[in-house]
């Protein structure tokens, strides 16, 4: 008899190894799979944030863009943060409206995709400009349109994991510099532009202390420059712990921190501001899991390493970031869940977890610096079951899928009621190669 609670991965979602092994079964490996509960979990955990004057939690399109995703957390109440203007395509083809979008972009647009954003701007979609490039592109629209966008500003500080998602220190690009503030405002004065949203966002940090810092200098901005915003916005970066000893953000903190700064800046100037966050990670990275399985095990004089079928192609986050993620070892059949790191390890067996790609980055197991090192766990069998934990999050959505010539994986849905329902076929050889001539 297999006891569910027993065969459950961890103690934050009810994915458990038979339903894995089935998922293997019916759909083969590698595959993506969600579980819808937590991402509604998540999404309430957001949605139940301590505010002064109202508050909108955006979804990060791009952390996970599959649509099917978009309509779970549509329909639990989120708006969206969208990074592209396919993004915004993408998320309206799902169903949401475009009242609901934000696009806060890198992009520069000129010729039919300029003309787009304008028609998508009078359908209601919102903008962040971030560079004075992009306000001087839209100014005079914008002026005679009678619409108002918001601004990115780059304060000048950052956080984040590591070097590479840093979005806000001196290093990085995005938004509009500190020292660029006044002329944006010049200009907007001379359109009658008037920025009642404005938006920071500073990276994927852990830090709590940064993320009230950006509280603090964001409000300390809009204090100084923007008199007219009503609506401001700290963007995401909210942690998520996807390892035992990972700290996820205290978000009932976060929000009764910034409740009180909020509060006290409508003391001093009359003025309530509503308040945005925009988390992707926090929604969806821990509902996510990649089933592999293992394909071979390889003993070197020092290192013992065991080969899966699916690693970078799948889960580039080690490779990019030197991030960590649990696996687990589960037998082939889902009878039991020989180890994890959310349980006690016996046995003294370690091992590097590697992919099947042609690169000597392609390994789950990678320290800061790029190095393969060996995690504690069961010995698995040829054919076991390795998942890798807390994948739903910049996984599928970031993944360099054809390399190799391996086809993009499926992605399938662990829904509420415990059923298995594909949202995304595997992709086919005739596909990866249709656009070649
Ligand atoms: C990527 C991004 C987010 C989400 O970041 P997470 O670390 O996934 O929470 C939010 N806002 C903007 C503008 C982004 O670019």
């Amino acid at each position: 008899m297999i006891n569910g609670d027993i065969t459950r991965l961890n103690q934050f979602s009810r994915f458990n190894s038979v339903a894995a092994a089935r998922a293997a079964e019916e759909f083969g490996t590698p595959i993506y799979i969600y579980d819808e509960a937590m991402i509604l979990n998540r999404c309430q955990d957001c949605l139940k944030m301590p505010h002064a004057y109202g508050l909108t939690v955006r979804y990060a399109i791009k952390a996970n863009p599959n649509r099917t995703l978009l309509k779970i957390i549509h329909d639990a109440g989120l708006h969206f943060d969208a990074s592209s203007l396919n993004e915004v395509i993408r998320a309206h083809l799902a169903g949401i409206p475009y009242e609901k979008i934000m696009l806060t972009t890198q992009e520069v647009y000129s010729g039919q995709n300029l003309d787009l954003l304008k028609s998508l701007l009078l359908d209601g979609l919102k903008y962040n400009v971030c560079s004075l490039r992009q306000l001087y592109l839209i100014g005079d629209f914008a002026c005679e349109n009678y619409i108002e966008p918001g601004i990115r500003i780059h304060p000048g500080v950052g956080s984040g994991e590591s070097a590479t998602r840093n979005t806000g220190d001196e290093y990085s690009c995005f938004g509009i510099h500190l020292s660029d503030i006044d002329e944006a405002l010049k200009y907007a004065w001379g359109k009658w532009i008037k920025f009642k949203h404005v938006h920071v966002h500073i990276g994927s940090g852990a830090d709590t202390e940064m993320w009230r810092q950006n509280i603090d200098i964001e409000l300390g901005i809009i204090e100084k420059h923007f008199k007219e915003t009503d609506s401001v916005c700290f963007g995401g970066g909210l942690k998520e712990a996807r390892m035992p000893d990972e700290q996820a953000a205290d978000i009932e903190f976060l929000g009764k921190y910034a409740k009180t700064q909020i509060e006290k800046f409508n003391k001093k100037h009359k003025r309530k501001l509503k308040m945005e966050i925009e988390p992707g990670t926090f929604i969806v990275a821990n509902s996510g899991y990649i089933l592999t399985k293992v394909i071979d095990k390889k003993d070197t004089a020092i290192k013992s390493f065991i080969l899966t079928d699916g690693g970078m192609e799948t889960n580039p986050r080690p490779l990019y970031y030197g991030s960590q993620h649990p696996i687990y070892i589960l037998s082939g059949d889902g009878a039991h869940v020989k180890s994890s790191e959310f349980s006690d390890i016996s046995g003294n067996y370690s091992a590097v977890v590697a992919g099947k790609c042609c690169e000597s980055g392609d390994c789950q197991t990678l320290d800061a610096d790029g190095h393969a090192i060996s995690r504690k766990m069961a010995e698995p069998e040829i054919g076991d079951l390795a998942v890798i934990g807390g994948t739903g999050a910049y996984c599928s959505s970031l993944a360099p899928f054809n390399y190799n010539s391996h086809t993009q994986v499926p992605e399938v849905l662990f829904t509420s009621s415990g059923d298995l329902k594909l949202i995304r076929k595997r992709q086919t050889m005739e596909q990866m190669l249709e656009n070649e001539i």
